[in-house]
């Protein structure tokens, strides 16, 4: 089928209003949405596909977002923190099989043990592959002196969501106190780019009483906040969790993953040169979840490469997919699958958000 093209991408200050029209969007309207979407990844981020190795190396967590499986309140889960060791043969696993980048990803903690375990992993990637292992943390809110600690000790990406912009919502699905506080996570974002990090953000996609209006919100809040990634999927409840109550009210998952895609698409044509990541998630709803994100704008996979015996006990969801597989059928089927969908992977290389260094260098001037 040939559709028109939606020429929306020259008028970037579209309204709430405009933007809830495309990420509800079906039938020929989604068809464009889809196509634009391609087209505009295709000339601003090129046909590559760029590799992130997940390591989910602890899910030891001090707070208790009502939403997440690994809260500290589900005594149910069996708590790990892997060895710095198998951390680094992870990293070094990542670095022989080209993947080009990693992401270190737990439950927060802030205390001193930890900061400086990241401290001694971080370094210690970065000696053994000679710098060549581009680094993403994924570790929650920090004080702004121990981001910049680990940015100097070589992580140089952070991922941070703001989970949703609206922030009546964002009270009903955390506790109401200071550890949980939206002002607070706003408050590292900023910490995070002043300290130089390409700073990543997102959001849960049917959350419940979320509306099209506030995900076009989301939508316009990363534009606002200038952000050079994201990474944004479908909630997806998990019954040992407070917000499992409200199972009975949320969109049908079908809803959640076509929506979910519709906002990636959305997204790459309100900022055409940041890094936008297939969510996991995606892949618990449709098995080719991801690979068809990669169709919708997004240009970054994130291959899970944590030791499998401990992936049971990282279940932020019901369905985490991948749970019983190892890093090596992960990445040989992935490959196929990405060139299945059309894309190449960028072996060895960072993929770096062009967004980050425009950005940079408007902010030098
Ligand atoms: N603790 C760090 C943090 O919160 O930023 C990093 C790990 S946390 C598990 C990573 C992300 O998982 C969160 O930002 C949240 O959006 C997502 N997540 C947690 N529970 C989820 C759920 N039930 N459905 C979908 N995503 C979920
Ligand atoms: Fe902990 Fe992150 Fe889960 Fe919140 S989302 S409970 S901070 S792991």
């Amino acid at each position: 089928m040939t559709v028109k093209p939606l020429n929306i991408l020259i008028s970037k200050n579209l309204s709430v209003s405009e933007l809830t029209k495309l990420i509800g969007a079906t039938g020929n309207l989604r068809s464009q949405l889809k196509q634009d979407a391609a087209q505009t990844t295709l000339a601003n981020r090129g046909n590559k596909v760029f590799y992130r190795g997940l390591i989910e190396f602890s899910n030891i967590c001090t707070k208790d977002c009502y939403y997440c499986g690994i809260r500290k309140s589900n005594s149910n889960v069996e708590r790990y923190i892997l060895a710095e060791e198998t951390v680094m043969d992870a990293a070094l696993f990542a670095h022989k099989n080209h993947y080009g980048s990693i992401v270190l990803q737990s439950g927060e903690r802030s205390d001193s043990y930890f900061i400086e375990f990241i401290n001694r992993i971080l370094a210690g990637i970065k000696k053994e592959t000679d710098n060549k292992l581009g680094i993403t943390l994924s570790l929650g809110e920090q004080s702004p002196e121990v981001y910049k600690d680990w940015f100097s000790n070589g992580a140089h990406r952070y991922l941070l969501r703001i989970e949703t912009t609206n922030q009546l919502l964002y009270k009903t699905i955390h506790p109401n106190d200071e550890t949980h506080s939206f002002g607070k996570r706003i408050a590292c974002l900023e910490n995070l780019k002043a300290t130089g990090y390409q700073t990543g953000t997102g959001v849960m996609i049917g959350l419940p009483g979320q509306t099209m209006e506030d995900l076009a919100n989301d939508l316009l809040f990363f534009k606002l906040f200038d952000v050079d990634m994201v990474g944004m999927g479908p909630y997806i409840e998990h019954e040992l969790t407070p917000l499992y109550e409200a199972k009975d009210h949320l969109w049908p998952l079908q809803r959640r993953f076509d929506v979910a895609l519709n906002m990636i698409a959305t997204l790459r044509l309100l900022m055409p040169d940041i890094n936008i990541a297939a969510a996991t998630a995606l892949q618990s709803i449709d098995p080719m979840g991801r690979e068809k994100a990669l169709q919708w704008g997004a240009n970054i996979i994130m291959p899970n490469i944590t030791p499998t015996q401990h992936r049971k006990n990282y279940l932020l969801y019901q369905n985490k997919p991948c749970t019983e597989e190892g890093a090596d059928d992960c990445s040989s089927c992935l490959k196929l699958r990405i060139e299945m969908a059309g894309k190449e992977v960028g072996f060895d290389e960072w993929g770096d958000s062009e967004h980050f260094f425009k950005r940079s260098l408007t902010f030098k001037k």
